[in-house]
């Protein structure tokens, strides 16, 4: 898998029209402004998937979608599915950021069932882990992280580890203007990949992309992607931006 990837999380926001609109925007700019090596995802709400898979170069930007069901299919209303997503043309899909655990209550049993059934369906997870305010403040981001890897990512098998990506978003810089150092952020990055080479071997750590999330702007972008073990970026506010996202896609 390419480890350079940006991808755009546009949250419950847009509506049919203007998230036609949005990706067509994207599509025409990056057309504009080839940015080379770098896998460009976007992900709309569910109703727009398929929209938007529509109107872009599937070639050259890939969709996602924002969650999934953690049952395969049945008497589960208005939950979506693993197989409902891929049938749409979405490739990707986000499992536990940190507002599905925070609102939604999801917990590493349920993510534990999204990453399978995910995977069952041949999309790709982007897994999101990130400590909250307090916990960086008490010292804890390692321990965090480490405790969000251990039941989910660290217990799969090695040829479904090398399928997915991990996206490291510190709950205090989601959306609120703060963004992590670039030190702060890699110390982490470095962390992570370091638990991932323990358990599966450093050639399988080394291929995972493991993105950062949190306030990535234009202005911000270029000096967190520099960063060894920063493969890129999970934007939210950002993309909802055509101009916005794709400088950020240019700023490797
Ligand atoms: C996100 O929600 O994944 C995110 C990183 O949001 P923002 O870029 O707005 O902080």
């Amino acid at each position: 898998m390419n480890r350079k990837i940006v991808a755009g999380n546009w949250k419950m926001n847009t509506l049919l029209e203007s998230a036609i609109r949005l990706a067509g925007d994207v599509d025409s700019l990056l057309a504009e402004r080839n940015p080379g090596d770098v896998t460009v995802i976007l992900i709309p709400p569910f109703p727009f998937i398929h929209n938007v898979a529509d109107v872009i170069d599937r070639t050259k930007i890939k969709v996602g979608a924002q969650n999934c069901a953690s049952e395969a299919e049945g008497a589960y209303t208005g939950e979506v599915s693993a197989a409902m997503i891929e049938s749409t043309g979405a490739e990707y899909v986000i499992i536990g950021h940190s507002e599905r655990r925070q609102y939604f209550g999801e917990n590493d049993e349920i993510l534990s069932k999204k990453l399978k059934l995910v995977l069952e369906n041949d999309l790709i997870p982007i897994f999101c882990i990130g400590e909250k305010l307090e916990e960086r403040e008490a010292g804890k981001q390692f321990e965090v992280v480490e405790n969000q890897l251990k039941n989910t990512i660290l217990s799969l098998n090695k040829d479904d580890v090398k399928k997915l990506v991990i996206a490291y978003e510190p709950v205090w810089a989601i959306g609120t203007g703060k963004t992590a150092t670039p030190e702060q952020a890699q110390e982490i990055h470095a962390h992570i990949r370091k638990l991932l080479g323990n358990k599966f071997g450093t050639d399988i750590a080394n291929q995972i992309p493991v993105l950062y999330g949190g306030s990535v702007k234009p202005g911000n972008a270029k000096e967190l992607f520099a960063q060894p073990d920063i493969d890129g970026g999970l934007i939210g506010g950002a993309s909802l931006k055509a101009n916005d996202f794709v400088d950020i896609i240019n700023s490797f």
